[in-house]
């Protein structure tokens, strides 16, 4: 008999809840003669690295125990209490996807549901062109079977082209999420279910504390270096941002990153955006509650990465219904109602500056309902006016404006500077301003930033004259 183990260590890939580390990744005995489970303190967790724990029931006294109770003894014996193992904090090593695993996704285009809809389902659908680029620019797949057959693939590859994760979406005709999922899990579940053990990749995969650890579409950062970026939750609406506003070959146009979920805006995932203009778009929520908490989190995370500047959107918490609130509807559901075409900017090729530059955040202020919803990120007409004969001189209006802001306390919350944005860091917000109009002094491109400042001035001495009793 290859074992004649009465207790043996339960056979397959079922895990439970490790009584030391509390990750499932437990294996429990079982005692062979009854099919039961030993109390669930027996056993041993597989992460022998981190973790280690291991009871064994002929080492502790349990199987002799149990065997003098069977002759009709009585002992003294007793279990003993749980030892709890610390094991030296060593940060293991963030382990990712294989290439050749999100490689397999990149196929099953024509039952993949999200695709489908967008080329013939929605109410405005897009050129097969566009599809197959925003499918290359974010490594878009298809499962393509399974009980997720036909979900759509949405990869999360950080800026050094590690694919950290694999958000599987299952969607309806209406291109509503029906359904949520991992790609790792559908791989584990897959494997658990026909009784194989998991891949090796997947075993290590496995130990990573958060698998979504970056954030939708950062390989991108790279190739783009000087794009403004737009934040927003879900990758699907960052493929609709995409869709919409245009590609970001365009120096000027925005590029669309999700961060994954409402929760998980943190500084870590906001590392690679170092150094950008961000533009965030919280979806709606009750009592604006994810527009509070991307304002607080922005704000932090903007004053520990040093020349980021974050400017968080509040415009569809201005201009939507109380309904669509508290249905927490995004950006995507107001964007696939319209027509992509009125969107997208006209005559770009024209453009006669190459350099990229930052561009004016892009909300309009001040704007009747259905415009601001039809384009809320164009940037004012004139400043794709590239072609300006004279440049104005603004040198007074700057000095004024330096002066009025060095000469001040800024200050330190939040502040609202309009109907549809918040300035979270204002001295910062000077700053970078400043030295914008500064440096391109009597640019049309550049008299948003101008505007600003007076506005914010504007705003800074009502509100200080709204404070006198
Ligand atoms: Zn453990």
């Amino acid at each position: 008999m290859a074992n004649d183990y009465r207790y043996t260590l339960e056979k397959g890939s079922k895990k439970y809840r490790c009584p030391n580390c509390h990750k499932k990744r437990f294996v429990r005995y079982v005692d062979t003669g009854t099919g039961n489970y030993l109390p669930e303190n027996y056993g041993s967790c597989d992460r022998a690295m981190n973790c280690g724990y291991n009871l064994n029931p002929y080492l502790d006294g349990y199987a002799k125990e149990i065997w003098e109770q069977e002759q009709g003894n009585t002992t003294d014996w007793k279990p003993q209490p749980i030892k709890r193992i610390k094991k030296p904090v060593k940060k293991p090593k963030r382990a990712f996807i294989p290439v050749e695993v999100l490689n397999l996704t990149r196929a099953g285009y024509e039952q993949n549901t999200f695709i489908q809809n967008l080329l013939s389902r929605v109410a405005f659908p897009f050129e097969v062109q566009d599809i197959e680029q925003v499918i290359s620019l974010y490594h878009l797949g298809t499962v393509q079977n399974g009980y997720r057959k036909g979900a759509n693939t949405f990869p999360f590859v950080d800026v050094q082209g590690n694919v950290r994760a694999v958000q599987v979406k299952q969607f309806d005709k209406q291109n509503h999420t029906t359904g949520t999922d991992f790609l790792h899990s559908i791989i584990e579940k897959h494997h658990t279910r026909n009784n194989k053990a998991l891949p090796e990749w997947l075993e290590t995969y496995n130990e990573n504390e958060t698998k979504v650890s970056c954030l939708f579409g950062e390989h991108l950062l790279t190739k783009y270096p000087y794009n403004p970026v737009a934040l927003v939750e879900a990758p699907k609406t960052a493929i609709y941002g995409t869709l919409y506003f245009g590609f970001p070959e365009q120096p000027t146009n925005l590029l669309w990153l999700a961060v994954y979920n409402l929760s998980s805006l943190n500084l870590n995932k906001c590392k690679a955006l170092k150094g950008r203009n961000v533009f965030l778009f919280p979806d709606l929520s009750k009592g604006g509650k994810a527009f509070q908490l991307w304002s607080n989190k922005a704000a932090e995370i903007q004053k520990r990465l040093q020349g980021t500047y974050f400017y968080v959107s509040d415009l569809l918490e201005q201009l939507a219904p109380q309904q669509d609130k508290e249905q927490g509807k995004d950006l995507a559901d107001y964007l696939i109602k319209q027509d992509w075409r009125l969107f997208r900017k006209q005559d770009i090729k024209e453009t006669p500056q190459p350099e990229p530059e930052p561009v004016e955040p892009p909300i309009r202020e001040k704007s009747e309902k259905s415009e601001a919803l039809k384009k809320p990120f164009i940037i004012e007409e004139n400043n794709i006016d590239f072609i300006t004969v004279k440049e104005p001189d603004w040198s007074n209006d700057i000095a004024e404006l330096e002066n009025y802001f060095t000469n001040m306390k800024l200050p330190t919350q939040p502040l609202k500077l309009n109907e549809s944005s918040t300035i979270t860091d204002c001295s910062l917000f000077v700053k970078n301003h400043l030295s914008t109009v500064k440096a391109n002094n009597g640019k049309q491109i550049y008299l948003p930033y101008l505007n600003r400042l007076q506005e914010l001035k504007k705003a800074l001495i009502n509100q200080r004259f709204s404070k006198v009793p």
